[in-house]
């Protein structure tokens, strides 16, 4: 199979106690499994297809064939995503950012706090499930919101956004339900105690490269 569930960068509790480890469990094992499959599923028996890498796919939707272009879309942007979302999560993170990323925030937003506040407004917003995201474009950082699992790489015909995401946060009930039911902004204020920023700064630097 082209596409593999990668393991989790760390233990599925280690998020404990903002995440907790059954949301992880079922998370990465059902759900990120499920997009792993079905994408599989989607590209089985087309080589140029199976031959890209999931960036790849999810950035060049317009060359995969009609009639799987809607389980790509979804499912290789699951896959995408939530490979993305345990990277820029860890244990014993949380704070403030540092260095040049920190300076593209607060020339984005004014500072810190007034940044949080907008995201979480944007992931409160977000109506039904998708994601919310910080991305980067030309060194500039902006926030972005896309459905379902749509993802800013997708470009703005599909997205309705473009650029490099450097964070993102899910906000399908999947993500949260389990532990904060129906407390969305519960969720995504306790989420800044695990974003690892120093892996934010790193994406942040691949982007302006
Ligand atoms: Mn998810």
């Amino acid at each position: 199979m082209p596409h593999q569930l990668p393991p989790l960068p760390y233990a599925k509790e280690a998020l404990e106690p903002h995440i907790d480890a059954q949301t992880m469990e079922i998370h990465h094992g059902k759900h990120h499994q499920a997009y792993v499959t079905n994408l599989n599923k989607a590209i089985a028996g087309n080589a140029a297809l199976e031959a890209k890498t999931i960036e790849a796919l999810i950035k060049d939707l317009a060359a995969v064939p009609d009639a799987v272009r809607g389980a790509v879309r979804n499912n290789g942007g699951g896959h995408w995503n939530h490979t993305f979302f345990w990277n820029i999560m860890a244990p014993n993170a949380g704070g403030a950012p540092s260095g040049a990323v920190a300076a593209a925030i607060n020339a984005a937003f004014d500072n810190f706090d007034s940044f949080k506040e907008k995201f979480e407004a944007a992931g409160l917003g977000r109506f039904g499930s998708g994601w919310v995201w910080l991305i980067a474009k030309a060194g500039k950082v902006e926030i972005a919101s896309t459905a379902n699992q749509d993802n800013p790489l997708m470009g703005s015909s599909i997205a309705g956004c473009d650029g490099t995401p450097i964070l993102g946060v899910d906000v399908w009930e999947h993500a949260y339900y389990l532990k904060y039911q129906n407390r969305r902004a519960d969720y995504l204020k306790a989420w800044w105690n695990v974003v690892n920023w120093a892996a934010v700064a790193k994406q942040y630097e691949a982007a302006a490269r």
